[in-house]
C-alpha cells in the first residue's frame, strides 16, 4: 500500500446468476502454495523488490514462469507477459489563466499571479462553468456532523471554499489531513468540475521529483508521471485574497467577513454565487527532460462464452515494494526506504511480505485456480500485477491510460494489498476483511461480493469502515484500484489494514496469518467468478461511499 503522500435494489437475478464455481469439488486455493510462493518473493534473495532493482525484475521472472506453467495466457506487449511501464520526469511550462466574470465586470488572474495552477494539469484546453458554489469549508465530515454539500448538489459546478483550519468541531491534530482532502473529494466522489481552494493548501513540491530539491534554482523536474500529460484534468486551483475578493465582489456577504469568520473557526454559510462565471484557459507545455522503465505482469484466462469473453473481470495486485538500505540507517532512520522497527535495527531489506507480496501470491493462486478449472467463467479474466505502487500508483496508472484490452470491457476490478495480517495485530480480527469502494460505482458490484462471501464455508467479516469518506487513512486513494475506480471502473480493494510492520524492516513471511489469507483469496475468487458469469455488467449507479449496508457486518 502507498504510503500518504503530501498531502493526502438490487435485483435478485443477479445473486443468483453466479454460480458459485469455486465451491464445487473443493476449494481450488492452496494455503501451502501461498506460504511457497511467498517464502520466494520475500525473500531477501529479492532484496525488497524495489521500482527499477533487480529484485523486481527476479520476481516478474518468477511470476512469468508460474503463469507459463499452468498455461495461463500472457497479456502483455508483443505476446508476452510483461507491458513496459514508461515514467516520465517532467517541466511545465504554464501561460494558464482563469478569467472570472462577475456580473458585467470581468478580470483575468494568471497562473502565479493570484492563482496558482498544479504542476500536472492534464491537456491543452478551456473550461467555462457558469454554476460557482461556495461551500463554506468544502467538509462533508460526518464524523464531526459538518456536511457542506448537505442542501446542494455540486456535480458539474465549479466549487469554492476558505478556512486554514476548518471548523471548530474538528481536531487540530486531524485538521490537516482531512482539509488537505477537499479538492479531491469534490472533484472524485461528489462530481464537481473544479475546485478554489485557499493558497495555504498549495501543494508542496513534488519530493519525489526532486528529492534534494533546490529551492533556488529551476529544478530539473517539476512532477513525475506515468500518465498521459493530454487527458482531461478537473482544474484544482489555489487563489489568493485578491481573487476571493474579486469574486465576492458581487454578493452581499463580503469576503472580509468570511475571511474573519474562518480565521475564527466559525460557521460560514453556503450559496451559489449569483452572475458569476469562471473561464479556465489551461495552457501548457510539458517537456520530458527524464524517462525511466519498469514492466507490469499481465496474464489473461480466456472466458468460455463466446458472446462475453471480449468483457473482463480484472484481478490486481502490486509485485513492487520499498527495496533495501545501501548503507546503515541512521539512528533516526534516515537512509532507510521505510521505518527500521527497534528490534531489527540491523535488517536492511525490507521485504514487503504483506506489502504487497500477500497480494503477489493471492493473484498468483487466483490465476492457476481459474486456468485449470474444468469449466471456465463466461467473462475473460485479467491479471495484472503492478509496478511502482510504492512511487505513486505507477503501474495502473499506466495500465489504465494504455491497456493492454479495452477499459470499457473491464467490468470490475478486484485489487488486492495486504490481505495477510490482523489490523494492529489485534488477534479479535482474525476473521476481518476490510473492503473499500465496493459500492461506491456500483451497489449491484457490493451485493454481488456480500452474495459470495454468504455462500462461503466460513464466511468472513466484511468491514466497510475504511470505506467512509472521512476516514482519515484515505485509503481508497492508496492502491492501484483507484487508477481504475477513477476511470469509472467498478472496484473493490481488499485489505486487511494497517499494523506495526507496515512499510518496516520486520514485514516478514514468519508474521504472516496463512489460513486467514486463503480464506480472503477465495472469497475474491467467488466474488470474481460470479461477476464473470453475470448476464450484463454490475451496473454503475454511483450511489457513493454510503450506499452500502451499514459499516460493519
Ligand atoms: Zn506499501
Amino acid at each position: 500500500m502507498n504510503v500518504r503522500r503530501a498531502l493526502a435494489g438490487l435485483v435478485a437475478c443477479s445473486l443468483l446468476a453466479g454460480s458459485p464455481a469455486a465451491s464445487a469439488g473443493g476449494s481450488p486455493i492452496q494455503s501451502a502454495d501461498l506460504r511457497d510462493w511467498l517464502t520466494y518473493i520475500a525473500s531477501d534473495e529479492l532484496g525488497g523488490r524495489a521500482t527499477f532493482s533487480a529484485g523486481l525484475g527476479l520476481a516478474a521472472g518468477y511470476l512469468q514462469s508460474r503463469l507459463a506453467e499452468w498455461g495461463v495466457s500472457p497479456g502483455g506487449d508483443h505476446g508476452g507477459y510483461l507491458q513496459t511501464v514508461t515514467v516520465q520526469g517532467v517541466q511545465t511550462t504554464s501561460r494558464s489563466s482563469v478569467t472570472v466574470r462577475v456580473g458585467k465586470n470581468s478580470r483575468t488572474f494568471r497562473d502565479g499571479q493570484g492563482v496558482t495552477f498544479p504542476r500536472e494539469m492534464g491537456g491543452p484546453r478551456t473550461v467555462t462553468l457558469d454554476r460557482v458554489q461556495f461551500a463554506g469549508y468544502g467538509l462533508d465530515a460526518p464524523g464531526i456532523g459538518h456536511n457542506d454539500f448537505r442542501d446542494s448538489d455540486v456535480a458539474g459546478a465549479a466549487v469554492v471554499y476558505l478556512g486554514e483550519k476548518g471548523p471548530k468541531a474538528i481536531e487540530a491534530a486531524r485538521a490537516r489531513r482531512v482539509l488537505a482532502s477537499r479538492s479531491r473529494h469534490v472533484l472524485d466522489q461528489l462530481r464537481g468540475a473544479a475546485t478554489i481552494g485557499p493558497a495555504s493548501e498549495r501543494p508542496r513540491r513534488d519530493r519525489e521529483a526532486n528529492p534534494s530539491s533546490r529551492p533556488s534554482s529551476r529544478p530539473l523536474v517539476d512532477f513525475t508521471s506515468a500518465q498521459r500529460l493530454d487527458r482531461p484534468v478537473p482544474p484544482a486551483v489555489t487563489v489568493d485574497d485578491a481573487f476571493y475578493e474579486f469574486l465576492f465582489s458581487a454578493t452581499p456577504v463580503r469576503y472580509a467577513d468570511l475571511k474573519r469568520k474562518a480565521a475564527a473557526q466559525e460557521p460560514l454559510p453556503v450559496f451559489l454565487l449569483a452572475e458569476v462565471s469562471l473561464t479556465f484557459n489551461i495552457d501548457v507545455d510539458y517537456t520530458v527532460v527524464r524517462v525511466q522503465r519498469t514492466q507490469n505482469v499481465v496474464a489473461v484466462v480466456p472466458g468460455s462464452d463466446p458472446a462475453l469473453r471480449d468483457s473482463y473481470v480484472a484481478f490486481g495486485a502490486h509485485y513492487d515494494h520499498v527495496g533495501y538500505a545501501e548503507r546503515e540507517p541512521a539512528p533516526d532512520g534516515g537512509g532507510a526506504p521505510g521505518r527500521v522497527t527497534s528490534t531489527a535495527r540491523h535488517d536492511r531489506i525490507w521485504n514487503g511480505a504483506d506489502d504487497d507480496g500477500s497480494g503477489t501470491v493471492a493473484l498468483l493462486a487466483l490465476a492457476k485456480a481459474f486456468a485449470s478449472a474444468d469449466v471456465k467463467p463466461r467473462r475473460s479474466l485479467l491479471f495484472v500485477w503492478h509496478a511502482g505502487e510504492e512511487r505513486g500508483l505507477w503501474g495502473s496508472r499506466y495500465f489504465t491510460d494504455r491497456p493492454t484490452v479495452p477499459i470499457d470491457q473491464i467490468v470490475a476490478q478486484l485489487n488486492i494489498d495486504m490481505i495477510g495480517r490482523n489490523r494492529n495485530d489485534d488477534p479479535a480480527q482474525s476473521n476481518t476483511v476490510y473492503l473499500v469502494g465496493s459500492d461506491r460505482i456500483s451497489s449491484e458490484l457490493h451485493q454481488v461480493n456480500r452474495a459470495a462471501n454468504a455462500s462461503l464455508p466460513r464466511p468472513l467479516t466484511l468491514d466497510y469502515e475504511m470505506n467512509d469518506p472521512s476516514d482519515l487513512e484515505q485509503l481508497y486513494y492508496r492502491s492501484d484500484h483507484y487508477s481504475y475506480a477513477a476511470k469509472g471502473v467498478p472496484v473493490i480493494f481488499f485489505t486487511t489494514g494497517l499494523h506495526p510492520d507496515y512499510h518496516a524492516n520486520t514485514d516478514d513471511v514468519s508474521r504472516i496469518e496463512f489460513d486467514k489469507m486463503t480464506r480472503i483469496t477465495q472469497l475474491v475468487y467467488e466474488t470474481g467468478a460470479r461477476l464473470a458469469n453475470l448476464d450484463h455488467p454490475p451496473v454503475r449507479d454511483h450511489r457513493g461511499p454510503r450506499a452500502g449496508k451499514g459499516t460493519r457486518e
